[in-house]
């Protein structure tokens, strides 16, 4: 059926108009953080199988449905949001979700959404200057950061093994890792067949950070059971603890010995936008590849990532495929090439998806709003605020933090009872939305601050109700 553009209209004000309301509740830190009704229950208030059946939702019952939908969500607006690394999104890249919700230019190939293609292609552009990759880099944005590891171990694979993607998998390959990277890794070396098992766990200190001093007693012990690595992945930051690897000194060592290099840097990539945090990322030139998230720290929704490899010919022989609708000719221009009337820009060669979303308008609408330094200076007041955190518990009795934080991510402890149960008591009250994780084995609970409403009230806050004090309540005022 054609669209009723009236309705649309009158459907899309109500939506604007509710979720302006949505933010700004959240924002001002009134409703509950986090609402979590067991599904059955949800399922009713929302009356989904009603809808489901008989549908005839008008303007008017889709803002109430809206209304109680976003209610019982999670508010990643709200200060006392501090659990997962997911962004607060800016409203530019909103605005784009709701343009390609409605213009849906799968920009794959170039025919599917001229404007998209080139945004995005300028887009990774920007970053691969960013991230000191010269001219003969490349990359591509996918839906994620899993996706965007899978595909620069892909690129590994096919650099070390180039016959693998259509003999198979040589059973010697190796991939290093330490046993703090993202479980994405450790999936993509399963899903590329290498098998779990290829993934041999570097030597790190105690909080997980790659031990560059005993990078080659690690590599002589993989040459010496017979395995070639792959690559060797190290975090900028680790997920867990945000704290950062030695990127220079692991990329020399790398570049010394002929391993191939790459640097997860899905969290922490945007301090490349900071004057003050850009340091922490030093040495992430040398890589072969890395990926970085745009649905973290550059505020967009989920998801949009971008995998970057210094040789952007690496990302082109990661993926060979036929398919005679799609590929032919120059299986992946460039964009520079392309003459009037001639293919543009295919970035389907270099990605999993096939109708992938128009993930570089989101990145482009908060740059061309915020501006690079205002996404910089977004990063830079997100980590100086974990820091405050940091600062103001260690002045609290029962807090013990393992060590100073290195981006907005945040480690402690109160005292010495079952974390897990601080965390579910902050939850069940909607005061507080925590994650955690173990540190040398030890459960932490941790405060990711992404939320630009987070304040030291805020931390004050957190601290008195985690102790148990419960002064100042988020959600009941
Ligand atoms: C979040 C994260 C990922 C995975 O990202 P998704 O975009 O959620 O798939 C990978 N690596 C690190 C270090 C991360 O922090």
């Amino acid at each position: 059926m054609i669209w009723n553009v009236e309705e649309f209209t009158r459907a899309a004000g109500a939506t604007v108009e509710r979720l302006a309301a949505y933010v700004d509740e959240s924002q001002r830190g009134l409703p509950p953080v986090i609402a979590r009704r067991p599904p059955g229950e949800l399922a009713e208030r929302l009356g989904l199988a009603r809808w489901i059946r008989e549908g005839g939702m008008t303007p008017d019952d889709h803002a109430g449905f809206l209304a109680a939908y976003l209610e019982e969500g999670t508010r990643l607006h709200h200060p006392a949001s501090l659990g997962h690394q997911v962004a607060a999104p800016d409203f530019p890249a909103a605005l784009a979700d709701l343009v390609h919700g409605a213009a849906n230019n799968p920009m794959a190939v170039y025919e599917m959404g001229a404007a998209a293609a080139t945004v995005e292609h300028e887009v990774v552009r920007w970053m691969l200057e960013k991230a000191g990759y010269g001219a003969a880099g490349g990359g591509v944005l996918t839906h994620g950061g899993s996706l965007a590891n899978l595909t620069a171990l892909l690129a590994a694979r096919a650099a070390g093994a180039p016959d693998a993607w259509t003999e198979g998998v040589p059973g010697d390959l190796a991939l290093l890792a330490p046993a703090s990277a993202h479980y994405s890794l450790t999936r993509a070396a399963a899903i590329l067949g290498l098998g779990e098992r290829a993934v041999v766990p570097l030597e790190t200190d105690p909080l997980g950070r790659i031990d560059v001093a005993r990078l080659p007693e690690a590599l002589d012990r993989v040459r010496r059971a017979g395995r070639r690595p792959m690559a060797l992945v190290a975090s900028a930051c680790a997920t867990g603890t945000g704290l950062h690897d030695d990127l220079r000194g692991i990329g020399e060592f790398c570049a010394e010995h002929g391993v191939r290099f790459h640097v997860d840097g899905a969290h922490g990539m945007s301090a490349l936008l900071s004057d003050e945090h850009r340091h922490r990322l030093d040495g992430v030139e040398l890589a072969d590849s890395l990926i970085w998230d745009a649905h973290k720290m550059l505020r967009t929704s989920s998801l949009a990532a971008a995998v970057l490899t210094r040789r952007g010919s690496d990302l082109d022989a990661a993926f060979r495929q036929e398919a005679s609708y799609l590929f032919y000719g120059d299986p992946h221009g460039d964009g520079d090439s392309g003459e009037p009337g001639g293919r543009g820009i295919d970035s389907i060669g270099r990605t999993v998806e096939c109708s992938k979303a128009e993930l570089g308008l989101k990145v482009f609408l908060n740059l061309a709003w915020r501006g690079e330094r205002g996404l910089g200076d977004y990063v830079a007041r997100q980590y100086a605020t974990a820091r405050r955190l940091w600062e103001l518990g260690r002045e609290r009795p029962g807090f013990t933090f393992p060590y100073e934080p290195e981006s907005n991510i945040v480690c402690f402890r109160y005292g010495t009872g079952d974390q897990l149960e601080i965390r579910e008591r902050l939850m069940a009250e909607g005061s507080f939305h925590l994650t955690s994780a173990e540190i040398g084995g030890v459960r932490h609970l941790r405060a990711t601050v992404m939320a630009p409403a987070t304040d030291d009230k805020t931390l004050e806050s957190l601290l008195d109700q985690v102790s148990g004090c419960r002064t100042q309540t988020f959600g009941s005022t």
